[in-house]
């Protein structure tokens, strides 16, 4: 500090504490962002000695600018030690919510005395409860991007709220059976709120990829649930074999942190009975969720096709060869009513197949990630072009579809024994 910058504050202490009542801490701040290594507190009591003003206020009754908040810190870090209480967390936050009054008198202190130096006194106030906070709970730091928890305190109603980030998990899956869907449905007749149909449970499906895979997860991690972000989603009558469907499952308002990912997964695959395998489960982040569930991944499926009539080998192959490139496709009909209707080029890189059985075909695509294999068979009522009906001259459908590879260089592989062993590919 240079003596014209000593001298200024000096002067400017003085006329802060002619001013009327004011707090330490709010001396302190006024100064706040000269330097460091001092509390608001420490550096107010300072400039009182240093004036010859211990233990004067500056005047009769509450700190002006303040109203004594301050003074409040560790009323406000017990509140937080009980809120939290039975929570696990290593890096915490607080924010605070200003009463007008109080933005009003920091606005007019800092023009009246032409504060340059002063740190805001919402920053200099959170930074206090979170001290005093450690203190209380004898552990954690702050963290100002991701912490584990943060309380939000309402200096207007006088309430305290606490939010527990979520952990993040990666992996994959298979889904071994057909019928289950990834995520789960409410009730279409009740909407989720139980009824008759659903039997009370509110779920247009009993169980769900989600489901399976997250019970152990949201147990152990004490959970208030799961979600799981898929990086796209098979048709709920299709398995998902193979190297698996990347995902990123997020487990909400975890009140424990340290999970061990690998007996979990073991757990889960256990009481998922052969319906549904994870993979390795990896520790991940909020971002890799938007990645996950953004990226076109190339597809590989396995189609069972059912022909109305005959079909010879190479009539097959040569449809199936003409079929590799740009196929133009509107949305079909079976997803219209939740997917805007508009059509898309997606591409087919490669397809092949071979007869077996009668009019039956089985048959292997690797394709664009968003190209709607079962519409492709069909065409979908020309919605679909080129495809295989289309080509073949007479109705096609997919009787049974199988994804057998979600590939893009933006996911981590997770392909392990676990699912080699139960791969379900012949
Ligand atoms: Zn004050
Ligand atoms: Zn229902």
């Amino acid at each position: 500090m240079t003596v014209d910058v000593l001298s200024g504050v000096v002067s400017s202490a003085r006329a802060i504490l002619a001013s009327g009542p004011i707090c330490d801490s709010c001396l302190g701040s006024a100064f706040g962002r000269l330097g460091r290594g001092w509390s608001n507190e420490e550096r107010g009591r300072a400039l009182r000695t240093v004036l010859g003003l211990d233990g004067v206020k500056g005047g009769e009754g509450r700190c002006w600018v303040c109203h004594d908040l301050f003074a409040d810190v560790g009323v406000w870090a017990e509140r937080a030690r009980e809120k939290v209480g039975g929570v696990e967390f290593s890096t915490y936050l607080f924010a605070v919510k200003p009463a007008l009054r109080w933005q009003e008198a920091e606005a007019f202190f800092t023009e009246r005395f032409g504060l340059e130096h002063a740190e805001p006194q919402k920053h200099a106030w959170n930074r206090s409860v979170g001290k005093a906070f450690e203190s209380l709970v004898n552990r954690g730091t702050v963290d100002f991007n991701d912490p584990d928890v943060k309380f939000t305190i309402d200096l207007v109603d006088g309430s305290i709220s606490l939010y527990i980030a979520s952990l993040f998990l990666y992996g994959r899956y298979q889904k071994l059976v057909r019928g289950i869907p990834q995520t789960h449905w409410p009730c279409k007749r009740c909407r989720g709120r139980g009824c008759a149909t659903c039997g009370g449970t509110g779920k247009q499906y009993p169980e769900s990829v989600e489901e399976i895979i997250a019970g152990p997860f949201v147990e152990a991690a004490r959970a208030s649930g799961a979600v799981l972000h898929g990086a796209g989603r098979e048709d709920i009558d299709a398995r998902m074999l193979g190297t698996g469907r990347p995902f990123v499952l997020e487990l909400c308002e975890p009140r424990t942190r340290s999970i061990d990912l690998d007996a979990l997964r073991e757990a889960a695959n256990a009481a998922a009975a052969g319906k549904v395998t994870l993979g390795r489960i990896s520790w991940s982040s909020r971002g890799t969720v938007a990645r996950v569930k953004e990226t076109l991944a190339t597809k590989t499926y396995r189609a069972v096709v059912e022909f109305a009539d005959d079909v010879s080998a190479e009539t097959l192959e040569r449809a199936l060869r003409s079929l590799v490139g740009d196929i133009a496709q509107r949305t079909p009909r079976r997803v219209a009513h939740r997917r805007a209707d508009l059509v898309r080029t997606r591409r087919v890189h490669a397809a092949s197949g071979a007869v077996c059985g009668v009019r039956e075909a089985e048959i292997e695509f690797r394709t664009d990630g968003g190209l709607y294999v079962k519409e492709l068979v069909s065409g979908d009522e020309g919605r679909t072009e080129p495809s295989l009906a289309g080509r073949l001259g007479m109705v096609a459908q997919v009787r049974e579809l199988d994804v057998l590879d979600v590939a893009s260089n933006e996911f981590p592989d997770c392909h392990d024994d676990a699912m080699d062993s139960r791969s379900g590919v012949s």
